[in-house]
């Protein structure tokens, strides 16, 4: 079994055809994180409806909240407080440097993103975390929210720099390779330099790469690609990301069923 670790489930037109064909692809389970206000509910519900296969991700991104007021923002954190100790994981969260372009949107972001990260060590959930021309700075934060709670913190599609991702390897934090590894030479050196125990992968459905759309099934197309790329088999591939996952979203090594 597979799991896609980062999907906006609650954006593709038919959610339960996405979900039937994942499982028949053998992507078990699926992380649907979610953006905002309006998508929390939404990732919610997918993830009730399916106990153990879709896991909620709830969290507030930094690109919706560049449009929202402090007070619409506020009250979009009560909301991520009062879910996140039935959800999963803190999702999708982050920094966005395209949209926060002034150092007063940049803090802004940033301060934000820190009372998330303390809704989310007060709840003992793992972070999955965006970041947009704001790689190092992201990384910088994922690393001190893993230093402080010793939760999970997950770089989501960073596999833009082999460097940035040997930082990642010593600070402990986890990194997702999405689909866009696929065929790719530059990003294949990114994921050969992902240490073995800290690999996920994910595909960010339905964010389209170059003209096929993406679906959470793709993740096994993602898995043999990445295990092509690491020399492993599919069967070892499996099982590494999956103890991975467990012990990023537990925050220690369990038994995984
Ligand atoms: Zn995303």
């Amino acid at each position: 079994m597979l799991t896609d670790t980062h999907c906006h489930l609650d954006q593709v037109e038919d959610p339960e055809a996405a979900i039937a064909q994942a499982c028949a692809a053998g992507v078990g389970r699926i992380v649907a994180v979610s953006e905002g206000p309006e998508t929390i509910d939404r990732v919610m519900a997918l993830a009730r409806s399916h106990p153990g296969v879709v896991l909620a991700g709830i969290g507030l991104h930094p690109v919706p909240l560049a449009s929202l007021s402090d007070e619409e923002a506020d009250r979009a954190l009560a909301a991520v407080e009062r879910l996140l100790p039935e959800a999963d994981v803190l999702g999708e969260v982050g920094l966005d440097h395209k949209v926060a372009v002034t150092p007063e949107e940049k803090a802004r972001q940033r301060t934000f993103l820190d009372r998330l990260f303390a809704l989310a060590a007060a709840a003992r959930k793992p972070a999955n975390l965006h970041s947009r021309r704001a790689e190092r700075a992201a990384l910088e934060a994922a690393t001190l929210f893993h230093r402080q709670t010793g939760l999970g913190a997950q770089m989501h599609w960073f596999t833009h720099s082999a460097k940035l991702v040997r930082i990642a390897n010593e600070a402990g934090n986890y990194v997702s390779v999405g689909p866009s590894a696929i065929g790719s030479a530059e990003v294949a050196r990114v994921v050969l330099a992902i240490a073995p125990e800290l690999l996920l992968l994910e595909t960010d459905t339905p964010v389209p790469i170059g003209r096929v759309p993406n679906s959470p099934a793709r993740a096994a197309e993602v898995a043999r690609e990445v295990a092509r790329i690491k020399g492993w088999s599919l069967d070892e591939l499996e099982r590494r990301t999956e103890e991975n996952f467990a012990r990023f979203l537990f925050a220690k090594n369990v038994a995984w069923e």
